[in-house]
């Protein structure tokens, strides 16, 4: 069959079960099945594929509603490649706002820093990536998350700086000492979960999503680890939810935490909470 019509039942084939971007998802499934880029793909449109088989094994994934990202085995985040599977949270652009802004203050300053419910790595890699100085423990609940996270440090090449820790944040003080704490914790209530596209709940780790009735369970908690395993010299970065921001920098005030500020992302939605003690 001809490439142009593979991917013209294949558009079709998404569009029927209501994928939105059915045109540009059969051509990187074609293109992934094939092992080239999308250009190729769309430049050669004449050719004749002796086997296709696979590529629809692929379209009937992405019929259901798995993303994308698992399909393809991929995500960029920070132009940085990352391996997910459905072990892991797809990394979200919303959480490039925490990234950028805990890479600027810590640029070449020589910080440990732990990064709560790491999932794929990408907030800890990211940091690595980009400040030469800085060490980074992932923690997570999940093996498999962490595995996932070892496998994105060694690609990314900031394996000799990266340690996972294994802990249940809910129930165990983690070991060590840190000068800064990072995270995007699970943060949706169960009501709202309910309501997720198909492609989120149906898919990604209920564990990951899950912040417990009102939502606050992981910042509460962090705030209180916070206490026991920061040094006096410290900062904390906490992605929040779109309506969390008021009440997670009320957490954070409650528990001593010294100037407490939250960042706005690009909608003009407090996205990022922020704490640091004045030597930081
Ligand atoms: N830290 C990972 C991310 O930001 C995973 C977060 C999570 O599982 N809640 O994508």
């Amino acid at each position: 069959m001809k490439i142009n019509d593979l991917l013209i039942q294949g558009t079709e084939l998404l569009k029927q079960n209501g994928i939105t971007t059915c045109v540009l998802d059969a051509q990187l499934l074609l293109a992934h099945y094939l092992k080239v880029d999308k250009l190729f793909v769309i430049n050669n449109r004449k050719t004749d594929l002796a086997e296709w088989e696979g590529y629809f094994d692929l379209l009937s994934r992405r019929a259901k509603h798995e993303p994308m990202a698992y399909i393809l085995g991929k995500k960029e985040f920070m132009s940085l490649d990352f391996y997910v599977d459905n072990n892991v949270l797809i990394p979200r652009p919303d959480t490039e706002t925490l990234v950028e802004y805990v890479i600027g203050v810590i640029k070449n300053k020589r910080v440990n820093v732990l990064d709560i419910g790491t999932g794929s790595g990408c907030i800890g890699i990211s940091v690595l990536a980009n400040c030469k100085h800085c060490k980074v423990t992932g923690l997570d609940v999940s093996d498999e998350a962490l595995q996932v996270a070892v496998r994105n440090a060694e690609n990314n090449k900031v394996i000799r700086r990266f340690k996972t820790l294994k802990c249940d944040i809910l129930n165990e003080v983690p070991e060590g000492e840190y000068n800064a704490i990072v995270s995007n914790p699970p943060y949706i209530p169960p009501k709202v979960i309910e309501t997720l596209e198909d492609d989120v709940k149906n898919f990604e780790p209920y564990h990951a999503l899950y912040g417990g009735e009102d939502g606050f369970d992981f910042y509460k908690k962090i705030s209180d680890t916070g206490k026991k395993i920061l040094t006096d010299k410290y900062l904390m970065a906490l992605e929040v939810g779109h309506d969390q921001g008021e009440k997670v920098m009320e957490i954070l005030k409650k528990d001593g935490y010294e100037n407490i500020t939250a960042i706005k992302d690009l909608a003009g939605i407090l996205r990022v909470v922020i704490a640091h003690s004045s030597k930081f």
